[in-house]
């Protein structure tokens, strides 16, 4: 299976090859295996960022036992929590589902009290599962969501816009997390169909145009 790894100290996107039962790249042994992170998606592709699987590593080690990894990898529109909030492919895990309320609590606790991660779902939201994610603090839109990307860009939300665009049939090309000049001319020729601004920056508008249209298009 291909995983695509943005190396946030680098900022190169690296490519791995990796078999079902493997690791995921930059886990310790046995904390993640690439089935785990891809759960039940059908993507032949997976994305994710250094700093997400260093985070993981780090809840782990503190928690001091396995955590069961319910959802890890989910495109737009693979399931998720509704409109209350979002789930971030690449970035977020949701865990504990088999751990019963006092792991739940221990794990929240875990992540909030080292600030482990980006954002911790309180528990009245997803009370049977923890979500945690590594998202961008600054969403493109002031209700939240991915952030602003165009040209030059890298890393998990251009790999989350060139599937969604490819899954609309606005060919961006190959998943590879770079945004140039193939990505660029394939947000233009969709924001000229949904009469969009046609900047070939994905800001707000586009983001939710997109993310409505891949949600309802499964
Ligand atoms: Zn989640």
């Amino acid at each position: 299976m291909k995983i695509l790894v943005y190396n946030n100290d680098t900022n190169k996107m690296e490519t791995y090859n990796k078999e079902l039962d493997d690791t995921m790249p930059y886990i310790n042994d046995n904390y993640l295996t690439v089935r785990e992170f891809r759960g039940s998606s059908n993507s032949d592709v997976l994305w994710t960022d250094k700093k997400t699987m260093e985070a993981f590593n780090k809840l782990r080690e503190l928690y001091g036992a396995p955590i069961n990894v319910g959802y890890a990898f989910k495109r737009i529109g693979e399931g998720g929590h509704s409109n209350m909030s979002q789930h971030y492919v690449g970035t977020a895990f949701d865990v504990g589902q088999t751990m019963g309320e006092e792991g739940r609590d221990k794990v929240r606790s875990t992540a909030i009290n080292n600030r482990i991660f980006t954002y911790v779902e309180p528990k009245y939201l997803t009370p049977t599962w923890v979500h945690i994610d590594k998202r961008n603090p600054s969403p493109a839109c002031s209700t939240g969501g991915y952030p602003v990307i165009k040209q030059g860009s890298k890393g998990v939300y251009v790999a989350t816009l060139q599937d969604a665009l490819n899954l609309l049939g606005f060919n961006a090309g190959v998943i590879d997390g770079v945004f140039g000049n193939n990505t660029r001319n394939a947000v233009i020729r969709y924001q000229r169909a949904r009469g969009l601004t046609q900047d070939g920056i994905v800001g707000c508008d586009t983001w939710r145009a997109l993310t409505f249209q891949v949600a309802n298009s499964r």
